[in-house]
Formats: C-alpha cells, structure tokens, sequence
C-alpha cells in the first residue's frame, strides 16, 4: 500500500504523526506499507511557492490513498487568492476527481457530555453526510469581484450538471443500503433551480433502490431538525456548500470537531482521508490537539480503499477503548476524565491496538 502523507499547516503536522504511529503499528506486524510525505497548504506554499506543488500531486496520483491533516493559517490570509492554502486543498480534490465525502458524525456515550446539547438528544447518535466535493458554487464559474455601475459587485455560480448529482446519488443510496436504508437528500429546491435539478436526479436514480426510503428535506429546516432531534437522520445526502455547514454543525453532535473523520473519494475507492476541522493556528505546536479524528481517517482508509474491515474495526476499537479508559484532549475534557496531550492520546491508541 502507498500512501502520500501530506501533513499540511497548524496542527497537522502533530496529529498526522499520531496517524503515522498506528499505521507504524501495522508496519511493525508485517503490513506492506509505504509512506511517503510531501507539503500542501501553506507548507507547500513556503516549498515551491504553490499550494498545491507539482511533485506533491504526482505523489498523491501515484498513491493509493492520500492521508491528510490540515491547511491554512493567518499568515497566509493576504496572500492572492490562487496562492492560498484553501485553493491546494481545493485543487487536490478536484485533480484527484474526489467527488463524495463521506462524513460520520457518531457519538461515543462516553463523550455525551462535552456535547452541547443534551445527552438524550445526542446519545446513540450515528449519522453518515455524504457531501458532493467537486462542484457547487466553490468550483462553478463564472465567480469574481468587480465593478458594476460604479460599486463593487462579488459573484459566485451554483452549478450541479445531472452526471455530477447522478455519481453521488448512487454512493450514497449504495451506503444508505448497507445501513438502515434511510436516504435524506438535503437541498433549498423551493427557490434554486441547481437544487431543483438534483432534487429531480435524486428520485431518478432511487429507482434503482426500491429497498431505501428516500426523503427529501430544506437545508435551512436540515439545520434546525438537526439539532433539535438528529437521531431522526441516518444517511444525508448534499452538495457541496450545504453539507460543508451540516456537517460542521454536525460534529458538534458528536463532542467535538476533532473526533471527526472523513474520505473522499473517486469512483474507483481511491481515497483521501482528513479530519473534518482546520489547522486550529490558536492551538498549533502545543501539543494540545485532539488527534483522534485523524486517526479515525485512517480506519476509513483500511475501510474504504483498501476494504479491510477487520484493521478498519481494530482501530475504531482501540479509539473507543481509550475513551472508555477516560482519556481526553482538552477539547473533549470533562471533569473526572483524564486529561493529556497529543501525542499522550496518540500512544494511549498504539498502547490500546
Ligand atoms: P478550525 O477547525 O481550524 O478550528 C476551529 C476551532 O476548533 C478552534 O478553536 C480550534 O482550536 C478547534 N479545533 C479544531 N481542530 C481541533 C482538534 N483536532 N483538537 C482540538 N481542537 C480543535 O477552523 P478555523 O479556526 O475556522 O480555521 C483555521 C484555519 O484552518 C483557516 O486557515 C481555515 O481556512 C483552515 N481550514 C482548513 C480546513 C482543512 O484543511 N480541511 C478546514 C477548515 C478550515
């Protein structure tokens, strides 16, 4: 297995290293894996003066799979906008055609209480958002700003073709089958014509599923009923600006933003796999960050990509051993539980695999 390693800015580089240690564990077992790290972001930015450098993408197309950390960083922020760590992390997945994000936000009973909402609303929850990645308004053109009768005017184009809508709808019926076959697509058909046509795409392709209830759902009433009652929701399906907000708000449901994984993946299971938070740059070279959704990004690399299930489990169990053993990061720190850093966490999960 060959794997570009791409650390990225902030925090990382510290929670990729805690990724590296479990995947060195498999290593050590006898697994064939090779690893091979490059810069992306800011990092490849200070490297090669681009986000996204040329040998950090042919690593990554050569790769079986792309494990992530994160991008971006103040010290950035004034650079143009094609130079930006963002637009790396953009490019990558386009160039890499990583079209569906698979997004699990699942709470461990343990963490019920760093939710902020109450634990009967939270506990059992088990919701998987898959998010389009490559289209939508991040990626449609025309986009800019300009002047238009004397004033600035900024513009962006909301654009789904029914292909783009037609691939992503069949990953997530496909996932929605292998879990309680309940398909929510999430859209503001009532004023987009773009969320009228995947609407209209969605139920299409449910022929093709008779055994998945389909239903169909406003993003702003999505939002709401996600945080009133979210357990009425197992697999989502969205676009791309729509399910970067559901699922932000998503991982709050869960405790915190850094216990959550993610892929992203092409038709053919290539992957990329990242924690769904930023580069934290308020926490950055502390020591303090929480590395479990990273590392979790690598159980869904042995899931996903390489389809073995058995070192997918062994390492969301020796997560789940470590929470219920009362570990935590700061983020997730409640009273009574026992407090440590990055890397302490990272070795707690070696120690428990
Ligand atoms: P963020 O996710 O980096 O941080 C939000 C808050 O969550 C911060 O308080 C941070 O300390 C905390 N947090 C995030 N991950 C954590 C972890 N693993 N452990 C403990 N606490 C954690 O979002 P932001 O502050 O809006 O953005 C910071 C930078 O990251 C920006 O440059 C932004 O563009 C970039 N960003 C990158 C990605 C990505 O690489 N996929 C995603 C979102 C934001």
């Amino acid at each position: 297995m060959k794997l570009a390693v791409l650390p990225g800015d902030g925090i990382g580089p510290e929670i990729v290293a805690q990724a590296v240690k479990v995947l060195n564990v498999l290593k050590s077992e006898g697994v064939a894996i090779e690893m091979e790290t490059a810069p992306i972001g800011g990092a490849g930015y200070d490297a090669a003066g681009d986000p996204l450098p040329e040998a950090t993408l042919k690593l990554a197309r050569e790769a079986d799979a792309v494990l992530l950390g994160a991008v971006g960083g103040p010290q950035y922020d004034a650079l143009d906008r094609p130079l930006r760590p963002e637009r790396g992390l953009l490019r990558i997945r386009k160039e890499l055609n990583l079209f569906a994000n698979l997004r699990p936000a699942l709470l461990y009973p343990e963490l019920a209480g760093a939710s902020s909402l109450k634990p009967e609303v939270v506990s059992g929850l088990d919701i998987m958002i898959v998010r389009e990645l490559t289209g939508d308004v991040y990626f449609g053109q025309p986009r800019g700003i300009e002047i238009r009768n004397g004033e600035r005017v900024g513009f962006n184009t909301m654009l789904y073709s029914e292909s783009e809508v037609r691939r992503v709808a069949h990953v997530a019926f496909g996932i929605a089958m292998k879990r309680s076959k309940k398909l929510c697509s999430v859209e503001k058909a009532n004023v987009l014509e773009c969320s009228e046509l995947w609407k209209t795409v969605m139920i299409e392709v449910s022929k093709d599923y008779p055994e998945v209830e389909l239903s169909h759902m406003y993003v702003d009433n999505a939002a709401m009923q996600m945080i009133k009652w979210p357990k009425q929701f197992d697999t989502m399906v969205t676009g791309n600006i729509f399910g970067d907000i559901l699922s932000d708000a998503a991982s709050m449901l869960s405790g915190s933003i850094g216990m959550l994984p993610s892929a992203s993946l092409d038709e053919h299971n290539k992957g990329m796999y990242e924690p769904i938070h930023g580069s934290a740059p308020d926490i950055a070279g502390k020591n303090l960050a929480n590395p479990l959704a990273t590392i979790l990004s690598v159980a869904m690399m042995y899931r996903y990509t390489f389809a073995d299930i058995a070192t997918a489990d062994r390492i969301e169990n020796a997560v789940k051993k470590v929470i219920a053993q009362g570990y935590r990061t700061g983020d997730i720190w409640t009273e009574g539980t026992h407090k440590v850093s990055c890397s302490e966490m990272g070795d707690a999960v070696v120690k428990a695999m």
